[in-house]
């Protein structure tokens, strides 16, 4: 087992932090949790996607907008408030486009189509399917990482730690998000939404898997991610360790069930070598 400790949101007199202190507190506190103790390096380390290390508002809000009109165009009704609700918009919070799989999104909308028009149920899927279908994130130019994340799968490769992302998006979308940006060459295993055997987080299946599939022993791997999806999944499946990033849709108390909260992903660099980090 990997021997994280946790890190604490409070204060040593019990007082709660303000959400927006919350970040360089953790940050300043990690780094004081960790000066005396290096954890044991992991031989596989699992990343959400979106919220870890793509910035989860640069990919999925201009989509969400994108469908939000369509479905209003074709429906000839303003359901954008409605819509934006359920997928978790306007602020951005854990919702159906954090969590959720483009199927679960599809289900969701048709059903709000249904009751506001009265439409039938497969008349409303096919509207959706075809209003979701036609937004390509990975296209989008404003797509941009979450910190140095290149140098960190360097690094983390350097050390003979395998790299695996385990995401709710689709496999198209995902690879070519990792191609734009570069990143594919680092990853050992790439498991989607739409994959032979993915189960919807926080389903442990996907981290057997791939812990199976690349032969490591699921102690001795962890899961990084923004949502409680993610840091269930790494539980429920026994990982060596569930972290939780605030980088994402995720806040402290939202992500209480991490053995470890971090400001960003790329701050496992700190962790494990100690050296200073660039900022997003
Ligand atoms: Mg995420």
């Amino acid at each position: 087992m990997l021997s994280f400790k946790r890190i604490l949101l409070v204060t040593s007199n019990g007082r709660k932090l303000s959400q927006k202190g919350l970040g360089n507190f953790a940050a300043q506190r990690k780094i004081k949790d960790n000066e005396n103790t290096k954890p044991k390096m992991p031989k596989l380390v699992i990343f959400d996607k979106d919220g870890t290390l793509i910035c989860f508002h640069s990919m999925w809000v201009p989509w969400a907008l994108e469908v939000s009109n369509r479905v209003c165009m074709r429906m000839n009704m303003d359901l954008s408030s409605a819509i934006l609700q359920e997928l978790g918009i306007c602020p951005v919070r854990p919702g159906l486009l954090a969590e959720g799989t483009m199927d679960q999104i599809n289900q969701v909308l048709t059903g709000l189509v249904v009751r506001s028009s009265g439409i039938e149920s497969n008349q409303a899927r096919s509207i959706v399917d075809q209003c979701t279908a036609g937004g390509d994130t990975a296209t989008k130019n404003s797509i941009k990482t979450i910190g140095d994340i290149r140098e960190m799968f360097e690094k983390l490769q350097q050390h003979n730690t395998k790299l695996a992302i385990c995401t709710m998006d689709k496999r198209d979308n995902t690879v070519h998000t990792l191609e734009k940006l570069q990143l594919g060459k680092y990853i050992d295993y790439v498991f989607c939404c739409d994959d032979k055997g993915f189960v919807p987080k926080p389903h442990p299946d996907n981290a057997w898997k791939i812990c199976k599939d690349l032969r490591i022993d699921p102690t001795d791997a962890i899961m990084v991610g923004d949502t409680k999806a993610d840091i269930n999944m790494a539980l429920s499946a026994g990982l060596g360790s569930a972290v939780g990033v605030l980088s994402g849709v995720g806040c402290s108390d939202y992500l209480a069930n991490a053995n470890m909260l971090l400001d960003k992903a790329t701050d496992l660099v700190d962790i494990f070598y100690g050296s200073a980090q660039q900022s997003c």
